[in-house]
């Protein structure tokens, strides 16, 4: 199995998380996001399409992404 396990980027305030075992590469999360935080990387997801990546000083931690993503690919953890 290839680069498949969760990829964690810390922001100012908490973590966010993509699985890449479970994201088919959409696009989605990158619509929905209201501050355009996320972006394509170079990690490849479950059926090898480009995953997306956070971009750590951008991202409020809103949750957007996580409620909208249909494959469950992404969690957002905030600091207590
Ligand atoms: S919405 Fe989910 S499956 Fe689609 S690109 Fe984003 S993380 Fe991957
Ligand atoms: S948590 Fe909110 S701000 Fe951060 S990437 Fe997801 S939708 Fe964008």
């Amino acid at each position: 199995m290839k680069n498949f396990e969760p990829k964690t980027t810390k922001t100012k305030k908490g973590t966010w998380t993509v699985f890449l075992g479970l994201c088919k590469g959409c696009g989605i999360c990158l619509v929905k996001c209201p501050v355009k935080a996320l972006i394509f990387g170079k990690e490849k997801g479950v059926v090898g399409q480009s995953a997306p990546k956070v971009i750590p000083e951008k991202c409020n931690l809103c949750q957007t992404c996580e409620i909208n993503c249909p494959d469950v690919a992404i969690r957002v953890d905030k600091n207590d």
